[in-house]
């Protein structure tokens, strides 16, 4: 039988579509990629939805790196709106900056307890640098220890108990640091050199990258109904490793959200993009999407984000859980994807790890670059 194409690349995420575009630019040969969903760009897919308003299926998507070679690469399928993400949280009644810092101090404090605990953490750790929880609650100092447990109570402690269900000490201490406190006024949530918003939304950046003639895309498709029907090479796979070997040493775990969307007729419904409410509700933040668009119509949409527990084919995974006992089970999935030579494991539910976009980007052109690019004929 003639061979139609020479990949199959399921997931028509960061992952298969950076891979994708690659093999048909770069090595002229063609590429079939397939998503189950019904749309392309993965989890960073954004739609207008029934009252016109640039929202974001599974969650906000704010891109940020350092990586200047993945800024540019992307930047060929997209021109940017300048954007820095900016989130308060509601503490004790205030919406308060989130990440911590000498502003939010200040909100909390009285200004004399303030400037105090502001000194004394530029004596310790300097001006402007980005301190983990863990790393505050290790203080000795008996006014830098009341920050920690302030801190670690009213930011940390419950927002962790929603979102995962979980202390912050009982996961991967690499969660928790992902909001560090800062000693500075920065009021930025993240402070990476290239930072934005795709101009026309992320789904039409995706449809660009994936634009290409040598590109065949197949969407409401589950790879398994095609996989021995049609012809191809080699197959880039960026679904969930467990699923791809039928579970054969149980599930990995996965946490999930549910988002409830409210439109509201008038112009902003917060301050922000993203509001946090550590300790109040059932939903972990608010998030208002007209602030990373920019878009300019007489209503808002808002969504509300519930974390639950993952369900096989109830809900969708998206977090992977960041512990030891699930990171041995991956390696047992890893271990047998290593002996298949002519499948390239790649992407958040393949590597099970939390990718930031800028991380799963930089990943797949440097897979493209040793494992793919590389192969002998
Ligand atoms: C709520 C939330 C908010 C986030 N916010 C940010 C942010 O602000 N900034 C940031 O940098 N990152 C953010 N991320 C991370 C970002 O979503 C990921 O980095 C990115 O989506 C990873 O891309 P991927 O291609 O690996 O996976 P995905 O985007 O999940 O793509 C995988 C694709 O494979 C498809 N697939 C799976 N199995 C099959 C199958 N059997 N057959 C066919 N298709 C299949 C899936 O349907 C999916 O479309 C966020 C993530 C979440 C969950």
């Amino acid at each position: 039988m003639n061979k139609t194409f020479d990949y199959l690349v399921v997931g028509c995420g960061y992952a298969g579509s950076v891979i994708a575009e690659r093999i048909a630019s770069q090595l002229d040969k063609r590429v079939l990629i397939v998503d189950k969903r019904n749309h392309i760009a993965g989890n960073a897919y954004d739609y207008y939805n029934e009252n016109g308003v640039l929202v974001h299926k599974y969650g906000p998507h704010i891109f940020h790196t350092n990586a200047k070679h993945v800024w540019d690469y992307l930047s060929q399928f997209t021109d940017w709106r300048p954007y820095f993400h900016r989130v308060l949280a509601m503490i004790d009644g205030q919406k308060v900056p989130i990440p911590f810092n000498f502003n939010s101090m200040e909100m909390c404090f009285s200004k004399k307890l303030a400037e105090k605990l502001d000194q004394k953490l530029l004596d310790k750790f300097g001006f402007n640098k980005k301190v983990t929880i863990f790393e505050l609650l290790k203080s000795e100092d008996p006014d830098l220890k009341f920050l920690a447990d302030y801190i670690y109570k009213n930011v940390f402690l419950n927002y962790n108990l929603k979102q995962w269900g979980l202390k912050p000490e009982e996961l991967d201490k690499s969660v928790a640091s992902r909001v560090p406190i800062y000693t500075s006024r920065d009021d930025r949530y993240f402070t990476d050199v290239y930072q934005g918003i795709p101009l026309q939304g992320y789904t039409n950046m995706f449809q660009n990258m994936l634009n290409h003639k040598n590109i065949h895309v197949l969407l409401n498709t589950d790879y398994r109904d095609i996989v021995d029907t049609i012809p191809f090479d080699k197959m880039i796979y960026t679904g969930p490793i467990d699923l791809f070997f039928d579970s054969a040493f149980g599930n990995l775990p996965y946490r999930s959200l549910r988002f409830e969307q409210h439109t509201f007729e008038q112009d902003y419904f917060q301050e922000v993009a993203q509001v946090n409410y550590p300790n109040n509700y059932e939903y972990t933040r608010i998030t208002e999407f007209k602030h990373l668009s920019g878009q300019d119509v007489p209503r808002t949409t808002v969504a509300y984000e519930y974390p639950q527990s993952y369900e096989y084919g109830i809900n969708d995974p998206y977090y992977p859980v960041p512990k030891k006992e699930n990171t041995e089970l991956f390696q047992k999935y890893a271990n047998e994807a290593e002996k298949l030579k002519s499948v390239t494991f790649v992407g958040r539910l393949a590597d099970y790890k939390y990718y930031n976009m800028d991380q799963i980007c930089a990943r797949a052109l440097m897979v493209f670059e040793k494992e793919v690019a590389n192969e002998k004929e």
